[in-house]
C-alpha cells in the first residue's frame, strides 16, 4: 500500500509554494481525490504535461495524510485547445466544478468520469452553450436527481412529450418535487413555474441521447435561456450548489 495508479481529469489546479501545484482530480478508479504535484511548476519538470489543467493522464500516485503526491504522469488526452477561447474554457471550467462540487472524496462514480471526458472531447466542435446544458442535464441522474418529464410528479398523469405532443400551452413544473405537474395539481404545489413544450421536449432528448449527439440540436436564445434558469434553479435546490462560475457565464454573455 501507499502507491497506487489512477486515471484522471484535472478538475482545478493552483499554484503552491515555490514550484509545486494542488490539484483536485477526479479519478475512474477513487472518485475525487486532493495531490500535489511538486517541483511541477519548473520547466524541467516531467510531470509538467501530465497534470495540466483537464488533461486526460495517467497517474502514479502515493498516498499520503492529507495529500497524496504525484509521482509519476502520463497525458492520454490534452486539452490544451481549451484555453484558447473563453467559451469553452468557461465551459469545461463549469463542467469541472459541478464535478468537484457535487462529489465526495474517494467515492467513484465511472458515469460521471466519462460523461466529463465526453464533454470535455465535445468542446472541440460543439457549441459550448449545448455542451453546458446537456452536460447539466446528464449529470442529474447519475448523481440521483433524475427530473421526472413524461408524468406528473404529484399524482402520476401521463403526458406525452416529443412531435406527437398534443399540448401547446406551457407545462408545469416544481423544481421542489423534481419535475412536471399537470394543471391540476398546480393549485396545490408551492413554487411551481411554467415551462414550453419546447424547452421540456429538449430537456428529454438530452436525457436520452449520447452528450455528442444531443448538442448537435437547434435551441433558440429563449429556449436555452429557459433550460438554464430550470437547472440552476434544479442543481441550486437538489444539489446545494452556485457555481462561481454561473456568475462568470453571465458576465462573459452580456458583455457579448
Ligand atoms: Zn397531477
Amino acid at each position: 500500500m501507499g502507491i497506487y495508479k489512477a486515471e484522471a481529469v484535472v478538475l482545478r489546479s493552483r499554484v503552491y509554494g515555490e514550484a509545486d501545484r494542488i490539484l483536485s482530480l477526479f479519478t475512474k478508479e477513487w472518485g475525487k481525490i486532493a495531490a500535489i504535484a511538486k517541483g511541477v511548476r519548473k520547466p524541467t519538470s516531467r510531470l509538467r504535461g501530465a497534470v495540466q489543467l483537464f488533461s486526460h493522464t495517467h497517474l502514479v500516485l502515493y498516498k499520503g495524510k492529507n495529500l497524496d503526491t504525484v509521482t509519476q504522469g502520463e497525458t492520454d488526452e490534452d486539452f490544451s485547445f481549451l484555453q484558447d477561447d473563453l467559451d469553452r474554457l468557461a465551459t469545461a471550467s463549469y463542467c469541472a466544478e459541478l464535478v468537484e462540487r457535487l462529489t465526495l472524496e474517494n467515492q467513484p462514480i465511472p458515469k460521471l468520469f466519462r460523461l466529463l471526458l465526453a464533454a470535455l472531447r465535445t468542446l472541440r466542435w460543439g457549441d459550448p452553450v449545448l455542451v453546458a446544458r446537456v452536460f447539466e442535464m446528464q449529470l442529474l441522474p447519475i448523481l440521483g436527481y433524475r427530473p421526472r418529464l413524461d408524468d406528473c410528479v404529484v399524482c402520476g398523469r401521463k403526458r406525452i412529450l416529443g412531435p406527437d405532443s398534443q399540448e401547446t400551452g406551457p407545462s408545469w413544473f416544481s423544481i421542489e418535487k423534481g419535475g412536471v405537474i399537470c394543471p391540476d395539481c398546480v393549485p396545490g404545489t408551492h413554487g411551481a413555474r411554467t415551462v414550453s413544450p419546447a424547452a421540456l421536449g429538449a430537456m428529454a432528448y438530452f436525457l436520452r441521447t449520447p452528450l455528442d449527439r444531443a448538442v448537435r440540436v437547434k435551441l433558440t436564445g429563449g429556449c436555452n435561456a429557459e433550460i438554464a434558469s430550470l437547472l440552476r434553479s434544479f442543481l441550486a435546490y437538489h444539489g446545494e450548489v452556485k457555481p462561481r462560475t454561473w456568475e462568470f457565464f453571465d458576465d462573459l454573455h452580456n458583455t457579448t
